[in-house]
């Protein structure tokens, strides 16, 4: 990396330190890119001491595909993993059923069915993958993108201009870069918020995810290191708020009655907290010099847990296809750059499709969808064929 004064000059500027944007440059730095990270506040979770039962309210459902990529990149090896579960099993229960679709791994010859871990455990995996690479972060805000004629600038508010052949936008749902480029998005609001907090469970969970479809709203269960679970609770906004004044005893009142018969009385651990449900996906994904990735480009309901895993799917294609280029060839050149978009819309287009399509499904009052969906519940639990390519495809 070049550095004359308050200039430097380096390859690729990643804007945005999140999980995201870390892995994108451990991505690019270990393919010996130079890299520039930057991020208007410091990210790293420094105080990160957790007990057994302090427990980071966000947590996230992993991917077998995302593990094996953060192995390959050196990230999975500094991950606690005495605080990550694997997934084994996942149960999914409909108002019509007297039992839940059960998808289990070894329906599909597994041993998991991916890990549920907090975010901010893979952050400080993150962090120890940068420090090894000497990759520290810049912490100071974006202020102007200049395009020149062989690359672009973008320049800080603590004076410093990024000189770089790419931008890669990690900087998440309300992307400065993407407004400052004048990329629109097309949004859709469920009117929903998710309740997010965990909790100490009486009974094993063995490793099983439960989900409740209900009309209007979806309630998860995440198996946490035994004895823990983590709620993700998507409601109506209005009755988030109701939910939200009633005193804690009342509220784990009502998340008992989803999960007494499984998982036996729960205890709140820590605090709730509410995140509204939107999908936000950007009109474009790239521009000149410039890729938008992660939560920047498109943002998905959470009841697939998929936000993060569709970020670093970002990051592979990206990653991927960048060690196809010569060491001559430009990474900002507008043609690989369309490539890498027209590669990965259609992930995105299906993940929105899913989403919605599920939300759509479960929401509907009509009696005959209800009954319709209920009964394709219980034919998919008979049916071993459909419930390995679902394990199949929920895993990978
Ligand atoms: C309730 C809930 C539950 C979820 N559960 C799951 C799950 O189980 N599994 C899953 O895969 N996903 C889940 N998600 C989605 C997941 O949280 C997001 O997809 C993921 O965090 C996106 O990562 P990101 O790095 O793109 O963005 P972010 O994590 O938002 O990071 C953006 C970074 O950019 C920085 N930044 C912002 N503005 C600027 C600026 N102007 N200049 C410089 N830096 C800037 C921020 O400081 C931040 O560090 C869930 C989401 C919600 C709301």
């Amino acid at each position: 990396m070049a550095t004359t004064s308050d200039i430097i000059k380096t390859e690729i500027v990643i804007v945005g330190a999140g999980l995201v944007g870390l892995t994108a440059a451990i991505a690019m730095a270990t393919q010996g890119r130079q890299v520039v990270i930057v991020d208007s506040q410091a990210t790293q979770p420094k105080d990160w001491a957790p007990t057994e039962t302090q427990w980071d309210a966000r947590i996230y459902a992993l991917t077998e595909e995302t593990i094996t990529w953060l192995q390959s990149l050196g990230i999975w090896q500094h991950v606690d993993s005495s605080r990550v579960q694997a997934i084994t099993a996942m149960a999914l229960w409909e108002p019509q059923q007297r039992a839940p679709l059960m998808l289990r791994a070894e329906d599909a010859y597994l041993t998991q069915m991916g890990c549920i871990l907090e975010s901010a455990n893979l952050m400080q995996a993150c962090f120890k993958r940068l420090n090894n690479l000497d990759l520290p972060v810049t912490i100071a805000t974006p202020v102007d993108i200049i395009r020149q004629p062989r690359d672009v600038a973008l320049l800080l508010d603590n004076q410093q201009r990024i000189e770089a052949k790419l931008i890669i936008a990690a900087d998440g749902v309300h992307s400065w870069v993407r407004q400052r480029m004048q990329i629109g998005t097309v949004f859709k609001s469920f009117d929903q918020t998710a309740l997010v907090a965990n909790f100490k469970a009486a009974h094993d969970h063995q490793g099983v995810a439960t989900q409740w479809f209900l009309p209007h709203e979806t309630m998860a269960l995440l198996p946490l290191p035994h004895p823990m679970v983590s709620m993700v609770w998507a409601v109506s906004t209005e009755r988030a708020q109701q939910l939200l004044t009633l005193n804690k005893d009342a509220l784990v009142a009502e998340v008992n009655a989803f999960s007494m018969p499984t998982l036996g009385q729960l205890t709140l651990c820590g605090d709730v907290y509410p995140f509204p449900l939107n999908q936000q996906t950007a009109e474009t994904y790239i521009a000149e010099r410039l890729v938008l990735v992660g939560d920047a480009a498109h943002q998905v309901h959470p009841m697939a847990g998929q936000g993060v895993n569709l970020g670093f799917r970002d990051v592979m294609q990206l990653a991927n296809m960048a060690t196809k280029l010569s060491a001559l060839q430009d990474i900002g050149d507008y043609h690989f750059l369309r490539h890498y978009e027209r590669a990965r819309k259609l992930d995105v287009i299906s993940m929105n499709a899913l989403t919605s399509g599920l939300d759509m499904l479960f929401a509907t009052e009509s009696p005959w969808i209800q009954r319709l969906t209920g009964w394709g519940m219980q034919r998919v639990n008979q049916w071993a064929w459909l419930k390995k390519r679902l394990v199949h495809t929920a895993t990978l």
